[in-house]
């Protein structure tokens, strides 16, 4: 619907620029001529904003303004236009117009690969993964204490998605501290992708679990080496060889076997074995000689993302390579800004950020989602052409696929119909909540029902989403997020549902009933008897009635029927009306009785048997 309006939009600026353009024209023919300019080819991308446009013209931004003013288009010079709008400003200009395809703006957003002599050593960035209460949230606080900075300078006192323990001798290692939670899987495995080193925690009194092997998949796929962390060594029913032989059947030989896989036995709640577990992962470091150039342009990852009530969106980032100062201009997926601030996970503000070390970072403006990565660009211009650019990608990419005109498009779309959707409009506190939400939700789907997210995000319940769900006939789900007072007024004003949710789990449930509920009911048929018609009768203002006697069962007012002719069905599924014995109505009568009978359809014999069952709608769920 989006993408409509905006069609719509493009197609009328486009129209009018046209007409202007000739009134122009005409203008021209009568004596006025533009001073001359010396014609250049312009490059135009498929969105560029005014100031740009103009950069590439080499023409002062308020030219183009104005010129686009005169056509009755009134735009600024950070105002994005399309490609068409830019082709006419620019003939118009007296240049030659260059086109480059879509993703062309996309080129470049990641700098070249780093030269190897630029290198410089950067700590390792580890993930800790492991089966549900393994100890993976125990040993991620565990190990922030093994952080020497943190006596002088009160420690890691913020939740940032990561945190970085300093060592020592100087050295750091980074920790990805993102959730651990069975529905974060989809967070935790792009976690895997900017991560060097897992950490697999299994505890030693439960061995290997589904979530274990889990994570074994994730690390492998990510091609990250693994060390094992056997937790919970101070329990009485520890049995640390029963976890080594285990990991064995996932080929996981651990060095006391002869292979190559670091196994540390630690505790978590009693901080045993934690110097030893930091010693192994900087050792796989050494192994994997892990470098990046601090001295370019920045570019990492985004851990996660939220909307602050007193500091607008911030946004945790992993710097990858290069150094991330404050002013930046860094674009994040469809979001960008430039860098207001960067603060670490002790709270404090940083000047600079570079390679793994993670911030948070104040200024953009969005919530770009986990995993996304983020680049600093040059200008805001550039940003705003990549983000223009990005959110048109996203918004074809979510509206209504393009109809085809295939037999098998128009079957998909047939079959579609017979799916019951369920509209949605999900707002949680963080992006990965979000995700994770969504992802639950899309694995209840079948083929008759499913939840359609009309939009999914991170942040207060807005006004905007209020209208989006009235729109959709959708209900708001917040979870662990709430609506402002305009949206909760405005909510009730229209009528939209509004629920909160603090437990991923209630809300999975609660939708997976919504959805059942949703399901038709299956139709069970029960027999009930026959009957044979012997006579016919045509009654005035009543109509046909069948004098019958019954074969068979029972049959009863107001059951189903079915009229059956030499064995075959010609009717189906009226309902039994009138039902008499001599002159009385009754309500059943049993075989062996005579009847009359009469029915919604007129078209019966003699000779016709009548079926009478009964319908029962029996629920079905999820
Ligand atoms: P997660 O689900 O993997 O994040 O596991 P948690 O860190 O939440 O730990 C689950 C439970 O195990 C909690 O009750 C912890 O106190 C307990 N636990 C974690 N590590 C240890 C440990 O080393 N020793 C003992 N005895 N208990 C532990
Ligand atoms: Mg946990």
């Amino acid at each position: 619907m989006a993408g409509d309006a905006d069609g719509a939009e493009r197609m009328r600026s486009l129209a009018s620029v046209r007409r202007a353009r000739e009134r122009e024209r005409e203008k021209r023919k009568g004596g006025v001529q533009e001073q001359a300019r010396i014609a250049r080819e312009v490059v135009i991308p498929d969105v560029i904003t005014v100031g740009e446009l103009a950069n590439r013209m080499a023409t002062r931004g308020v030219e183009v303004i104005k010129f686009l003013m005169r056509q009755g288009v009134m735009l600024k010079i950070n105002d994005v236009i399309d490609n068409d709008t830019a082709e006419l400003v620019a003939t118009e200009f007296g240049h030659t117009v260059k086109r480059v395809s879509e993703a062309d703006v996309e080129e470049g957003f990641i700098g070249a690969e780093d030269i190897d002599d630029h290198l410089e050593p950067r700590p390792p960035v580890v993930t800790v993964m492991g089966h549900v209460d393994h100890g993976k949230t125990s040993l991620l606080d565990a190990l922030r204490s093994t952080d020497v900075v943190a006596g002088e300078h009160g420690g890691i006192t913020q939740h940032i998605g990561a945190y970085q323990v300093r060592l020592e001798n100087g050295q750091a290692v980074t920790f990805l501290d993102t959730p651990g939670h069975a529905a974060f899987s989809a967070m935790r495995m792009r976690g895997a992708n900017v991560t060097d080193i897992v950490v697999l925690v299994v505890a030693a009194d439960d061995g290997v679990m589904p979530q274990t092997v889990e994570a074994i998949n994730h690390a492998r796929s990510a091609g990250a080496p693994i060390i094992v962390a056997i937790n919970k060594i101070d329990k009485p029913g520890a049995d640390p060889t029963r976890v080594i032989n285990e990991l064995l059947q996932h080929e996981i030989v651990v060095e006391s076997l002869g292979g190559d896989t670091q196994a540390i036995e630690v505790s978590a709640t009693q901080k045993l074995g934690l110097d030893d577990l930091i010693e192994a992962i900087l050792l796989q470091a050494e192994v994997l000689d892990l470098k990046a150039n601090p001295d370019r342009t920045a570019d990492g990852v985004v851990i996660e993302a939220k909307l602050d009530r007193g500091r607008g969106a911030v946004s945790t980032v992993l710097v990858k390579r290069g150094t991330l100062k404050r002013g930046d201009i860094v674009v994040a997926g469809d979001t960008f800004g430039r860098v207001r601030a960067l603060l670490n996970e002790r709270g404090e503000q940083l000047d600079s950020a570079g390679p793994s070390v993670p911030v948070e970072v104040l200024g953009l403006d969005g919530t770009p989602a986990p995993g996304e990565p983020f680049a600093v660009v040059e200008n805001e211009a550039r940003a705003r052409e990549l983000t223009a650019y990005r959110v048109r990608v996203k918004r074809e990419k979510s509206g209504s696929p393009v109809a085809g005109a295939s037999l098998a498009d128009m079957m998909a779309r047939l079959a579609d119909k017979k799916v019951s959707e369920l509209p949605l409009v999900i707002k949680a506190d963080v992006q990965g909540s979000a995700e994770a939400i969504v992802g639950s939700l899309d694995k209840l789907a079948t083929d008759e029902v499913r939840a359609r997210i009309i939009l999914s995000g991170a942040g207060a319940i807005s006004e905007s989403d209020v209208m989006l769900a009235k729109g959709a006939g959708s209900p708001i789900i917040g979870f662990n997020v709430r609506a402002s007072k305009q949206a909760q007024a405005l909510a009730e004003r229209e009528g939209v549902e509004i629920r909160y949710y603090a437990i991923i789990y209630d809300l999975i449930d609660d939708i997976k009933g919504v959805l059942s509920g949703m399901l038709a009911p299956i139709q069970r048929e029960t027999f009930l008897g026959n009957a044979e018609v012997l006579q016919v009768f045509d009654i005035t203002k009543v109509g046909r009635v069948a004098g019958c006697r019954v074969t068979e069962g029972v049959v009863r007012k107001g059951a189903r029927v079915r009229i059956i002719r030499q064995d075959v069905v010609v009717l189906e599924l009226g309902t039994l009306q009138t039902l008499k014995r001599f002159k009385d109505e009754v309500n059943e009568v049993n075989a062996g009785q005579e009847c009359g009978m009469h029915f919604g359809f007129q078209d019966i014999k003699v000779g016709d048997t009548i079926e009478c069952f009964t319908l029962e709608e029996v629920k079905r769920s999820l």
